[in-house]
Formats: C-alpha cells, structure tokens, sequence
C-alpha cells in the first residue's frame, strides 16, 4: 500500500497495551520505507553501546523504573539526527506525556498521529489471557489456545500466566496510559493531526483502516 501524496512521513503511533500498536508501527514502517522508531529499542541500543545517556538510562530500568523524561528526551533528540530519519519515521512509545510531546514538538514537525484504539476490557482480554511456554511459544486461551490446556503444543511444558498479565497489573497500566497519553492525544486532537483508529479488528483490518485514513486526502489540511 502506498500513501497517495508522499506528505505524510512523519507519523508517532499511541495505543494501550494489547491494542497491536507496535506490530502496526512495524507494518507501516516497512510499507512506507521509514524507519521504526521505538523507544525501548533507542534504550537497549544506548545501553548496549554504554553510552553515557545509556549507562543512566540502565540504571533506571534495572530499578523498574521509567526512565525520566530529560533523559529520553535527549535520547531521542539523537536518534533523529541519523540519516534514517531524516526523511521520516514511525514513533512509537515516544511522546509518552505531555512534557515529552512539548519538547517533541520543538525539535520536529509531526504530520500524522494515530491512535489506535481499543476500550480497556478489550485489552484486558486480550492481555490476561495470554499464556507463555518457557520455550518462547505463547498463546491465548481464546484466540490461539494450545491443544491441551494449560501445555505447550511444541514441548509439552507447562504454561505459565505471567504476573504482568494478570488482571489488577493491567488495569494499573491502563490507569497511566489514560492519565499520561490522554493530554497528549487532545493537544494533537486541537493540532488537527489526530487520526482515530477501530483497534477491535483483525491486524490486517487495521493495517487496513490505517492506510485509508492516512490517503484521506482531506486529512492534512485540518
Ligand atoms: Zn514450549
């Protein structure tokens, strides 16, 4: 697929925990030819090369902490002096707050936001009923459940229902996604660059909906 005008080429993809955001970003990254930009891949990359951003970075994340904000700001303020993104990118992960969308806003021009949307019992669905086998084969008790419950269909093992998976750990993310993003989706909301998406669909729907949207050409002139 392609976009009809070649103008939108900067695009920041946001999504609660389940909605497929990154496997869309992903998507639209190598249909459009533009880099995928991740913040926890900008992490892992810095840390890996023990940058000095990246050494601080460690710190925080080997805590379970968020990283702060001055930190990834800087991080990402990097990342969009390579070459790659010059002609464009896909964020996703990054602005995460209203802070980090301010600054944002000063080093580049956004032409596209996409939200892709799905309610929170939708994502609690899809998350809690995730099941992993230590092999690295995971499933979903509905969607994709294994032949026999509760074992792996590759190695037989047990499966296991990850403690960030459960119900009570999801809903606290959920609760900081809405208070975090919220603001950040109403001040691209008011810039006229927000693009809402139907995330209760199959992928390719989505992937579907997406590139209609984004030719709408009536979109970019809001
Ligand atoms: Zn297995």
């Amino acid at each position: 697929m392609q976009i009809s005008k070649g103008s939108i080429k900067r695009i920041v993809v946001f999504g609660p925990q389940g909605s497929g955001k990154g496997t869309q970003a992903e998507m639209i990254s190598q249909d459009l030819n533009l880099p995928w930009i991740a913040t926890g891949n900008i992490y892992r990359q810095h840390i890996q090369e023990q940058t000095e951003l990246g050494k601080i970075a460690e710190q925080y994340i080997k805590e379970g902490k968020l990283v702060p904000d001055d930190i990834t700001n800087k991080l990402v303020a990097e990342r969009l002096k390579e070459r790659d993104a010059h002609k464009g990118f896909i964020f996703d992960g990054y602005p995460r707050n209203i802070d980090q969308a301010k600054i944002f806003s000063d080093m580049v021009k956004i032409d596209a936001v996409l939200e892709i949307a799905i309610s929170d019992e939708e994502a609690i669905s899809r998350i809690s009923g995730r099941r992993v086998c230590p092999c690295g084969v995971s499933y979903h008790i509905m969607n994709n459940p294994p032949k026999k419950e509760g074992l792996c269909d590759k190695c037989g093992e047990s499966l296991i229902h990850r403690e960030d998976d459960t119900e009570p750990v999801i809903k606290e993310r959920l609760a900081i996604y809405h208070h975090d993003t919220e603001p950040v989706l109403d001040m691209y909301l008011k810039q006229g660059i927000l693009i809402r998406i139907n995330g209760e669909q199959s992928i390719a729907d989505v992937h579907k909906e997406i590139f209609l949207k984004l030719n709408n050409e009536g979109f970019a002139k809001k």
